[in-house]
């Protein structure tokens, strides 16, 4: 089995088959999580919003794809309470959404607690930094977030299709493919060296996210599907509020905005414009609808303006409309988020249109079995291949982590204790770690200043997280780049290092390498070059 693309919809489709048996490779032209997976909300959730436009069916399966990820991911994917202004004058009434709240909390099998209407002094005691002029009460309700982020979530699917024999590669694009008898064969280009070579599978699965109906053109496979883009950005700011939930307003547009944490700062958006292109870019039009939106509705000591952004996320949602459709008809904002599978028998090629992340393990069940109806074995079909370590396994490693008293190293600066951290990021592989810590100290010391991030995981994503470009390791594999600002992070003390562990003789290349794409051309970028060369 081939898999393209190794975005959340790849890596769970490697993970589930590899786990189950198949000899499968995936691979992904830049890298994995690279693209739409690194942009999401980080929200597992059962989108409370389309009760609006009646998808109920939808509605009740992806709170059920949320409460089956907090049940096999509980370090990783938790419960959030989602604290909600309402607004006198919005479409709909507070009792309407209060009402809609717990229909809401029923169709998701009263899996999370429940929700609760807040007169406008408990919203004023609870979170006094939301501005209430105009406003008639509020409510809140739970759903899940992805406590680390996107991008690192989506590796743990590869980490555990390598686990299980798959041939996982980042930076190798496939040019297209062709059927010989039985087979696909796959022209495939290595981004690092530029060579090409051919891979032979039995299927194919697109999981190229929004590129996939490109793919298919190169293919030459027709589909009953394809997909129009919706474009999403959001900021990172300093933590605007030390509660850990998220604060839910409703744009000026009319869709849901939020306030999410994220680890030492806070996350805004997020945004949904039509376009045409998967490439995007955020622009100066969406930075101000972001801060303008969110000025409005927060009492801050003073509003927050561009130069507070520590970083900025952008992509566009895939969504699922018929091949001949355009989406257009329909209100822009309430397109399905449902995915489809899209299965071609004659070929054995498979597309996966649209989703979530929330609706990630379905997605795995669903590639599995359509595999399987193809005629294709998976020796160990009942396995379960998703989770996170057996009970007995985070005994060990938690009682391990006391008699070394792990957490006397977590830093002053982190809300979290170290042993918590590194069980949720390595699960089992994080027994290693304290190995490595008991071994050699240094390896339990912060290496990159005001990340909190050990010379010791460092060494462990040199050798298991298939690092390629410093940004891998910075905005993918850990979020720093997202929480530190770029500047900072060029000039930490213990970089050069975490390059020499990660890169070896090719260090100072990478790190040039990244000064150029992090700094553009601005006097800033040709500063900290400067600095790099000395
Ligand atoms: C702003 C925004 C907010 C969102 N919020 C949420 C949320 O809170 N919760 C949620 O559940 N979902 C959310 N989503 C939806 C979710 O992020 C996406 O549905 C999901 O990430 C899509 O994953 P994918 O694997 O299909 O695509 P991608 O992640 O884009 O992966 C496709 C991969 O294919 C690779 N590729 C393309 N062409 C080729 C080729 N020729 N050869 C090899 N590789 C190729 C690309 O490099 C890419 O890595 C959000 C999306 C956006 C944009």
């Amino acid at each position: 089995m081939l898999v393209l693309g190794g975005g959340i919809n790849g890596a769970v489709s490697a993970a589930a088959l590899s786990s189950r048996g198949a000899r499968v490779a995936l691979i992904d032209r830049g890298d994995f999580a690279g693209e739409t997976s690194q942009s999401s909300s980080n929200l597992a959730w059962g989108g409370i919003k389309y009760l609006e436009t009646f998808e109920l069916g939808l509605v009740r399966k992806l709170c059920r794809a949320r409460n089956r990820l907090i049940r096999a991911y509980p370090s990783t994917v938790q419960e959030i309470r989602f604290f909600t202004a309402h607004q006198k004058g919005f479409r709909h009434g507070l009792f309407k959404l209060v009402f809609g709240a717990l229909f809401y909390w029923l169709i998701g099998d009263f899996f999370t607690r429940g929700p609760r209407r807040l007169s406008l002094s408990a919203m004023e005691r609870e979170e006094p930094i939301v501005r209430l002029d105009g406003c008639d009460g509020g409510f809140e309700y739970s759903d899940a977030f992805l406590h680390d982020n996107d991008a690192r979530f989506v590796f743990g699917f590869i980490r555990a299709a390598l686990d299980h024999g798959c041939a996982a590669a980042n930076y190798v694009e496939s040019l297209g493919a062709r059927r010989e008898g039985a087979l696909w064969i796959t022209r495939a280009r290595d981004a690092t060296s530029g060579r090409t070579f051919e891979i032979r599978s039995r299927a194919v699965v697109n999981a190229c996210g929004p590129w996939a109906d490109a793919h298919n053109v190169l293919l030459g496979e027709k589909t009953a599907h394809k997909h129009v883009f919706s474009k999403g950005i959001h900021i990172i700011v300093d933590r605007l509020t030390p509660h850990r939930r998220v604060l839910t307003f409703f744009a000026d547009d009319g869709r849901l905005f939020f306030v999410i944490p994220m680890g030492p700062k806070t996350c805004i958006g997020t945004t949904d414009t039509r376009v045409s292109t998967p490439e995007v870019a955020v622009t100066a039009e969406d930075r101000r609808f972001v801060l303008e939106n969110i000025n409005k509705r927060l009492r801050l000591p003073r509003p927050l303006t561009e130069a507070d952004i520590i970083a900025e996320r952008c992509g566009v949602r895939p969504l699922v409309v018929a091949a001949e459709g355009t989406g257009q008809g329909k209100d822009w904002t309430q397109l399905s988020r449902k995915h489809v599978i899209e299965v071609d028998p004659q070929t054995a090629h498979l597309t996966i249109f649209g989703g979530k992340i929330t609706d990630c393990l379905n997605v795995g069940e669903e590639v599995c079995a359509e595999l399987s109806k193809l005629g294709i074995a998976l020796p160990f079909a009942g396995r379960v291949w998703y989770g996170e370590p057996p009970a007995a396994v985070r005994d060990e490693y938690f009682h391990q982590a006391r008699l070394m008293d792990l957490d006397a190293l977590t830093s002053p600066r982190s809300s979290e204790k170290l042993s918590t951290r590194l069980w949720r990021r390595y699960g089992a592989n994080a027994l290693a770690l304290l190995e490595n810590i008991r071994a050699d100290p240094a390896m339990g010391e912060i290496l990159i200043e005001g990340a909190e991030y050990l010379r010791g995981e460092i060494e462990y994503a040199a050798r298991r997280e298939m690092v390629v470009k410093l940004s891998d390791f910075l905005r993918r594999r850990s979020k720093i780049e997202l929480v530190v600002r770029r500047e900072e992070v060029l000039a930490a003390r213990g970089l050069r290092e975490a390059c020499a562990i990660l890169f070896g003789p090719q260090a100072e290349e990478k790190l040039a390498e990244y000064a150029g794409a992090a700094g553009g051309a601005g006097a800033d970028a040709l500063q900290i070059r400067a600095k790099l060369r000395g």
